[in-house]
């Protein structure tokens, strides 16, 4: 059994624990939701207010030149690339996820003009799902969204694929699909693939270019700390950059935006991937949260990632059993992301008794609580007083109280 002493004695020798000084934490709060918002970096407020007092206020309309705000897109999108395993120019930050993949989806829907499925999990975020739906009618072509289980995923890969379009982490379990090995399946049946790293860049390690994707989209407001609602990204293999085209043809993509031609003529590289013009305050915003990552090294924080998440597995599995609370996704650490998740019976009323008591984590439909374990910024001991409180909660039913059982809009 671990005792909070032993998490203490932890904390004081990672190698990480500098970092969480870098962040703005509301002190006696366990934030284990980072994986739905990232917490603020420090060096955020700063950098949004000297974009908007010196550049916006002072000069105006000249800062797109002058600071640099037309390329700030794709300097992000190359410091976005360290982190996901990219080679530069090969990553742009802009829009959504859902707007990303729609891209993508739309570029390898017609490199693979005679084949009509694109296949998915049903493990796969809704959203990425939703958009898939709206391009097939969109397209009016007798496509076809073909969806199975995750485990099913390999078998499903068959010649009349155009994309398999999978999120390596599920969002709810966890679970965490085998990058480079599905990628080699898809390809050997001659498919491409897209991977939606929502629950994998600045979670894990990732390596794009050696598992060798095809696309890959992602979000910046979880792991990466952008903010709420920060830019997406983007990646695209480099020699198919110019060999495809977005259905969202806008002129930030175009080759000479300011020729103000009247057709569209796609640019050479990634920026032919955006499509009108980025939230610059967003964009400053996301560029230094970026700072804290610059001398992280992954592999370590996926030491520690994997290091808390056997830690609160263990404290939860052992202390609550008996209320039926059991481990959603797969026990092998290795097959995992970087959050914990339970099935647990009431399991939205739990989790609002736990916000009460300042440790924040989040409820998935049907009956998911989730715990988000971000090691730049999460302890040992908050892990160890995490699993505490929950206890407790469940123990003396403290969640049975009609305040904690009414929905809100957010979960
Ligand atoms: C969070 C998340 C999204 C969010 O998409 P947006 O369009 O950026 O809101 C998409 N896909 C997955 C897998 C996610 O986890």
């Amino acid at each position: 059994m671990t005792t909070r002493e032993d998490c203490l004695s932890r904390d004081r020798a990672d190698p990480l624990a500098a970092k969480r000084a870098l962040f703005t934490l509301p002190e006696n709060l366990i934030y284990l939701d980072g994986n739905s918002l990232g917490a603020l970096p420090r060096n955020v407020a700063k950098r949004v207010a000297e974009t908007i007092d010196r550049q916006w206020g002072a000069t105006l309309i000249k800062s797109w030149n002058e600071h640099d705000w037309f390329d700030l897109p794709r300097k992000i999108g190359d410091r976005i690339a360290k982190l996901i395993g990219a080679p530069s120019a090969s990553v742009v930050a802009c829009d959504t996820i859902s707007v990303n993949l729609y891209k993508l989806l739309g570029a390898a829907i017609h490199l693979r003009p005679d084949r009509r499925v694109i296949l998915s999990d049903s493990g796969n975020f809704p959203t990425d799902l939703y958009m898939m739906q709206g391009l097939i009618r969109l397209l009016d072509r007798d496509l076809e969204l073909r969806l199975v289980d995750p485990e099913h995923v390999d078998a499903a890969i068959t010649e009349d694929v155009a994309v398999v379009s999978l999120t390596e982490v599920d969002y709810r379990t966890g679970r965490r699909h085998d990058m480079k090995r599905l990628t080699e399946k898809a390809h050997a049946a001659g498919a491409l693939m897209i991977w939606d790293l929502a629950h994998s860049a600045g979670a894990l390690p990732v390596d794009l270019a050696g598992c060798k994707a095809d696309f890959a989209v992602g979000c910046t407001y979880k792991y990466l700390n952008g903010g709420p609602g920060a830019p997406a990204f983007l990646y695209v293999r480099p020699d198919l950059q110019d060999h495809i085209e977005s259905p969202l043809s806008g002129w930030w993509g175009h080759a000479a935006p300011f020729a103000f031609d009247t057709d569209y003529r796609p640019a050479q590289g990634i920026v032919r991937q955006q499509c009108g013009t980025q939230a610059i305050l967003a964009i400053a915003a996301l560029d230094s949260a970026l700072d804290v990552w610059d001398d992280v090294d992954l592999a370590e924080l996926r030491r520690k990632s994997e290091a808390l998440c056997e830690l609160f597995i263990a404290e939860v599995e052992s202390r609550n059993a008996k209320h039926g609370v059991t481990l959603a996704g797969p026990r092998d650490i290795r097959e995992r992301g970087s959050h914990v998740s339970f099935h647990c019976p009431e399991g939205y009323a739990v989790m609002q008794a736990l916000i009460a008591q300042d440790v924040i984590g989040d409820f998935r439909a049907p009956d998911i609580i989730r715990f988000g374990i971000t090691p730049l910024y999460t302890r040992f001991v908050d892990i160890w007083d995490a699993a505490a409180i929950l206890t407790r909660i469940l123990d003396q039913r403290l969640w049975d109280d009609p305040r904690f059982r009414a929905r809100k809009a957010v979960t």
